[in-house]
């Protein structure tokens, strides 16, 4: 009993004696700054990452003009991230009218940009996540309940224009703006990538022209079916003439009409009928 717990203790001094000795080899790799522990271990954010893996999740961004509004993404998505709406525009095409990411929701899962079918989803390589990061204009901050609200066109347009510029550039008039679509109990990364809804003018503008484009098809398709109608017909052999009688021609006489099903054969003329019909061997 007193022997097993002295080897557990000799075990144990061994085992931490062996744990520091590699500890120290790293420490001192660190305190002369080489070795691999020291290209691993940074100290983020006074030392940026600057080796970032190919498959890094970074941002995700739509390219919203190649979305086809196909749901396929919302489908996918395990945590309901994707609020979007589409409108055809006067190519009778869907457009995404609103695409919003709620960030705030995402788990990078990436499941959503490999069901993607025109790859308009994708991750960036990104590894700052902080929105009012130099160059990350996608990225805004709203307030979750906004999420259902609609945007328009032109505040869609203020909305980018104004995520762009630092906020100490911003005038007291658009801050207020902005702090009015803040959070108060704390803000929120939602993506926006919507190209914002048709303004009712410019919904009317795109029926119109849609309409005006199917009327013209349909013209052009009866205009080439009819055209093919009356080509068809010229084209097609006149029947042959049939020649006059000549004159004093007896009218050749009409031909039987054929027997009615189920009458009885008509009478013959001659010996077989004399003979009262029987068969000849
Ligand atoms: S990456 Fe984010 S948005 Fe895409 S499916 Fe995963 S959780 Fe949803
Ligand atoms: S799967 Fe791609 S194309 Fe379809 S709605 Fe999502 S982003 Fe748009």
């Amino acid at each position: 009993m007193i022997l097993a717990w002295i080897h557990d203790v000799v075990e144990a001094v061994q085992s931490c004696v062996s744990g520091m000795r590699t500890t120290g080899r790293f420490l001192v790799e660190n305190l002369r700054g080489e070795g691999g522990a020291m290209s691993a271990t940074r100290e983020y954010p006074e030392q940026p990452a600057e080796v970032v893996g190919d498959r890094q999740r970074g941002h995700l961004v739509n390219d919203a003009d190649r979305c086809i509004v196909c749901h396929a993404c919302d489908t996918v998505c395990p945590v309901d991230c994707f609020k979007m709406d589409g409108e055809r525009d006067g190519d009778n095409k869907m457009r995404a009218s609103r695409f919003d990411i709620d960030l705030s929701k995402c788990i990078y899962c990436g499941l959503c940009v490999r069901a993607c079918p025109t790859d308009s989803l994708s991750m960036t390589r990104t590894f700052e996540m902080d929105p009012q990061h130099e160059g990350k204009r996608f990225l805004f901050r709203r307030n979750s309940k906004q999420v259902d609200v609609r945007f328009d066109a032109p505040e869609m347009e203020r909305l980018h224009a104004l995520a762009a510029q630092p906020r100490e550039a911003l005038s007291a008039e658009d801050r207020a703006w902005l702090d009015a679509r803040i959070d108060d109990r704390g803000q929120h990364l939602i993506g926006i990538y919507g190209l914002g809804f048709f303004t009712p003018e410019q919904k009317a503008e795109a029926d119109a022209a849609r309409e005006a484009k199917k009327k013209a098809k349909d013209a052009a398709a009866a205009a080439a079916k009819a055209k093919a109608a009356a080509a068809a017909a010229a084209a097609a052999p006149k029947p042959a003439s049939v020649p006059a009688p000549a004159a004093g021609a007896t009218p050749a006489a009409p031909a039987a009409p054929p027997a009615a099903p189920g009458a009885p054969p008509a009478t013959k003329s001659g010996p077989d009928a004399a003979s009262g019909g029987s068969p000849t061997p």
